[in-house]
């Protein structure tokens, strides 16, 4: 156990992309002394928005190791996000010596699609139905290639025609998921748990801007046709979103069964920042076909907090900040532990 401390002794890091300005700007609002790790070139968001006391550059993320020794001379505490795990692998990760915010065995089990289904499984979540045979595709699937960033080259197919003729654009692929495509609207939903507080938070929720999946709409069926065009989601950025109040008792009760449901896959469980991606049916039914299981870019919309944590705390609380004060209420209690992983 580590001794109730002062949390200015600590710092806190992150690597320049997807979610730092946030992370980095509520560190600072709860008074922590900040750093940031940029690739060469790349500084400009983070002096211009004046959410780095400390910058230190580095030629690729890929060579995050080398800097590592003096994040840990700084006390830096390490905040994880979307590009931190894809930059450095989940096998990396559990290799880091230095201070880290969140669980990091529980990256393995958000990585591999067969752990992440298990795991969702026992927390009883539903989910798109997935055909392990092309042969058995009997409705419309979405197939998704595991490498692919942001949802670039995925396709639709109906039956096994279809599949077998849009994958001669892909010879070489052999990782992909062919999942039950669900009609419906697509939430992201952004949970927080505390280990502190044993409660799990709803912060926002937001959907995607996809491309071209949303300009689709744009155009009449008939020119669609004619150009040929084909849907793919790459994101390219993130819209705001509430949801049917009559919807938050369950997703509160799914979120809790993730947490639950995550002690028992791995040592420490789930906690800290997390989102469930779902698509909601006409009959407001969830399915989940995703968890992130650290923050998610779609948070960046509520640098000043969002409804619903504007009810919660009545001043600004991004996922960032909530993190922040996470790691300070556990260094000023002496339980550091409860933060680290
Ligand atoms: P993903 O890479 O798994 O996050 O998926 C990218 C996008 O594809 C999502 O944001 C959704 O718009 C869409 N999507 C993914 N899975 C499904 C599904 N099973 N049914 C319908 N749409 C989906």
């Amino acid at each position: 156990m580590i001794k109730k401390g002062d949390f200015k002794k600590y710092k806190i890091a992150t690597i320049g992309s997807h979610s730092a300005l946030q992370i980095l700007k509520g560190a600072k609002d709860e008074g922590f002394q900040t750093i940031c790790v940029c690739e060469k070139g790349k500084t400009k968001p983070y002096t211009s928005y004046k959410v780095a006391d400390e910058i230190i550059e580095i030629d690729s993320f890929q060579h995050f190791f080398k800097i590592e020794k003096e994040l840990m001379a700084r006390n830096a505490i390490v905040i994880p996000h979307g590009s931190f795990v894809s930059y450095l692998g989940w096998e990396r990760v559990q290799q880091l010596k230095c201070l880290h915010y969140g669980t990091k065995a529980i990256l393995e089990w958000e990585s591999n699609r067969t752990k992440e289904r298990q795991w969702l499984t026992s927390a009883g979540l539903n989910q798109p139905d997935i055909f392990q045979h092309p042969e058995d595709i009997d409705r419309a699937v979405i197939v998704k290639f595991h490498g692919a960033k942001g949802g670039l080259g995925y396709f639709i197919a109906n039956n096994p025609n279809e599949f077998y003729e849009r994958m001669k654009d892909y010879p070489h692929e052999k990782d992909y998921t062919i999942q039950e495509y669900i009609v419906g609207v697509p939430v992201y939903t952004h949970y927080f748990y505390s280990r502190l507080t044993e409660e799990l938070e709803i912060m926002s929720f937001d959907k995607r801007y996809e491309s071209n999946a949303d300009s689709i709409g744009r155009i009449a069926a008939k020119d669609q046709l004619d150009v040929g065009i084909k849907t793919s989601y790459t994101i390219t950025g993130n819209i705001p979103l509430v949801v049917r109040e009559s919807l938050l008792p369950d997703l509160f009760g799914m979120g809790e069964r993730v947490v639950k449901a995550s002690q028992a896959v791995c040592k420490g469980g789930l906690f800290g920042p997390f989102c469930l991606e779902m698509i909601i049916d006409k009959d407001l039914k969830f399915y989940v076909f995703e968890i992130s299981a650290r923050i998610v870019a779609g948070t960046n919309l509520y640098i000043n907090g969002s409804p619903y944590t504007d009810l919660r705390y009545g001043e600004p609380m991004s996922t960032g900040r909530r993190v922040a004060r996470d790691i300070k209420q556990a260094i000023e209690a002496g339980q550091m532990e409860k933060v680290l992983g």
